[in-house]
C-alpha cells in the first residue's frame, strides 16, 4: 500500500535513550528538560528566539486569536485544513472568506479588501502546502484597515521568505507538528511572535495562566506539550537535511516523470524558498481527477484530495461560494510524498496517471 504520506521515524535507539532518561528523571510534562531542550534547537535551526511549543497545530490557533483578542469577523482562506475555519469558530468569530489565487492556491489579496467591514478584526491566511502567501500585500491591506494578520503555518516548517523564517511575518504565525508534517513530535504546534507582549501572553496563556503554583496571569488553558513528544521532536529535527533533501529531489523526480503531461503545479511565490512538502497536482477537471485517483487506488495507491471540500462548504457556515477554490478543491489531488518512498513506486504511480491523460 502506498499512501498519501507516513510519518518519518527516527532511529529508534537514539529515541529510546531519550525516553530512558524521561523514565530516570520521572519528569513528564510542565516544560520539562526536552521541551525546553527541544526549543532551544528549535530557535537555534529557525534563527528566530519568539517560539513556543505547543499540543497541537490546532490549540496553536486558537491560543493567536485568543491573545490577539480577536473579536468579530476574520478574513480567512476557503483553501486549507478544516482546522484553519474551526478555530475561529471555536473561539467565537465569524469566519469569511476570501477566494485565492489560482496560480498560488493562497488567498488572493485583492480578494481581501473586498470583504473588509467594520467588524473585520484580522486575516488568518494559510501559507498552502508550504508555499509563503502574497505577504507583502497582506500586510499593507493589514496596515491600511487596521487588522491582525495571523498566518497558519502548519506546512511552513523549514520555509524561507526573504531570507529569513516564514514564521516571522504576521502578528502570529502557528505551526503543526504532527505526526504527517515534515517535520513532527508525534503530536505538536509552535506558536510564533515577534512582539515581545503577545508573545508573552502566550507563554503565560499556554499553561492555563499560571505565574507561579498560587498566582495567575490572566486567563489561560492547557496548551503544553510532553518530554516524550519533545524527544521525538528532537529527534526528527535532527534528520531536518536529510529528510527535507529527499523530499526535494521526490519533488523534482515527480517533476521529470510528469513532464509531458496535462497537469497544473502551484506557482511558488518570489521571495519564498520552498521546503517540498507536499506534491499537489491540478488535473484539467473533476472528471479526470477523480478518474486518476480510482486508477491508483485500483493499484492501492491512496493519493488525497487535499483540500476537498473548499472550507465554505463547512455545513456549519453559510457561505457564498469561492469560484477560484471551488474548482481548485474539485480537481487538486496531493501524490504520495514521505521520506520511504521509493523511484520505482514514484514511477509506478506517474505511469499510472499518464495512462489515465
Ligand atoms: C495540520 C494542520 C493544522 C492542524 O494541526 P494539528 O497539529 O493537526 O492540530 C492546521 N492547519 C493546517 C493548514 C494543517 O495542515
Amino acid at each position: 500500500m502506498i499512501p498519501v504520506t507516513k510519518p518519518y521515524l527516527p532511529d529508534k535507539i537514539r529515541y529510546l535513550k531519550y525516553i530512558t532518561e524521561i523514565f530516570e528523571r520521572e519528569w513528564l510534562t510542565n516544560n520539562g528538560p526536552l521541551v525546553q531542550q527541544f526549543e532551544l534547537k528549535l530557535k537555534d535551526h529557525l534563527k528566530f528566539e519568539n517560539l513556543l511549543f505547543v499540543g497541537n497545530g490546532t490549540i496553536a490557533l486558537q491560543l493567536a486569536i485568543k491573545a490577539l483578542g480577536l473579536k468579530g469577523e476574520i478574513i480567512t482562506t476557503p483553501f486549507s485544513y478544516v482546522a484553519t475555519t474551526s478555530s475561529i469558530v471555536w473561539e467565537g468569530c465569524q469566519p469569511v472568506f476570501a477566494d485565492i489565487d489560482r496560480k498560488t492556491l493562497n488567498i488572493d489579496p485583492d480578494k481581501i479588501e473586498a470583504v473588509v467591514t467594520t467588524k473585520t478584526s484580522a486575516i488568518l491566511a494559510t501559507h498552502c502546502f508550504g508555499n509563503a502567501c502574497d505577504i507583502q500585500r497582506i500586510s499593507e491591506i493589514a496596515e491600511k484597515y487596521n487588522l491582525k494578520v495571523i498566518y497558519d503555518a502548519a506546512h511552513c516548517f523549514g520555509t524561507l521568505y526573504d531570507g529569513k523564517s516564514i514564521f516571522e511575518y504576521g502578528d502570529i504565525s502557528t505551526c503543526s507538528l504532527h505526526a504527517t508534517k515534515l517535520i513532527h513530535s508525534v503530536e505538536g504546534g509552535l506558536v510564533c511572535s515577534k512582539d515581545k507582549d503577545v508573545f508573552e501572553r502566550i507563554w503565560y496563556m499556554r499553561n492555563f495562566g499560571h505565574d507561579g503554583p498560587e498566582e495567575f496571569n490572566g486567563l489561560g488553558i492547557n496548551g503544553k506539550n510532553s518530554e516524550f513528544h519533545a524527544a521525538m521532536g528532537l529527534c526528527v529535527l535532527e534528520d531536518f537535511n536529510l529528510i527535507k533533501e529527499k523530499r526535494l529531489n521526490q519533488s523534482r523526480y515527480y517533476d521529470y516523470l510528469l513532464e509531458n503531461l496535462p497537469l497544473e503545479r502551484p506557482h511558488i511565490q518570489t521571495k519564498c524558498d520552498y521546503n517540498y512538502a507536499y506534491y499537489p497536482i491540478l488535473l484539467s477537471n473533476e472528471e479526470k481527477c477523480l478518474k486518476v485517483k480510482g486508477a491508483l487506488e485500483m493499484e492501492n495507491i491512496f493519493p488525497r484530495r487535499y483540500f476537498y471540500p473548499a472550507l465554505n462548504k463547512l455545513d456549519y457556515l453559510n457561505s457564498e461560494e469561492n469560484p477560484v477554490s471551488d474548482d481548485c478543491s474539485s480537481r487538486i489531488l496531493c501524490l504520495p510524498l514521505y521520506h520511504k518512498l521509493a523511484e520505482f513506486e514514484q514511477e509506478k504511480i506517474s505511469n499510472i496517471i499518464a495512462g489515465e491523460l
